[in-house]
């Protein structure tokens, strides 16, 4: 299996553990996949919601 560089989502620390070494927060793939249809709903969901807030305000 290929090296998987993590990147801490709190203080940016390339890692390849799950947790960082520094802070102890999650870990995220410092390189996304090219595809993915989750992250795609995900953003979509997001913005959908967002502006479903701004329009009742
Ligand atoms: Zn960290």
């Amino acid at each position: 299996m290929k090296s998987m560089i993590r990147k801490c989502t709190a203080c940016n620390r390339f890692t390849m553990l799950d947790a960082c070494s520094r802070c102890g927060s999650d870990t995220v793939l410092a390189i996304p996949p090219k595809y993915s249809p989750v992250d795609r709903f995900q953003k979509f969901r997001l913005r959908e919601m967002k502006e479903n807030g701004e329009n009742t305000n």
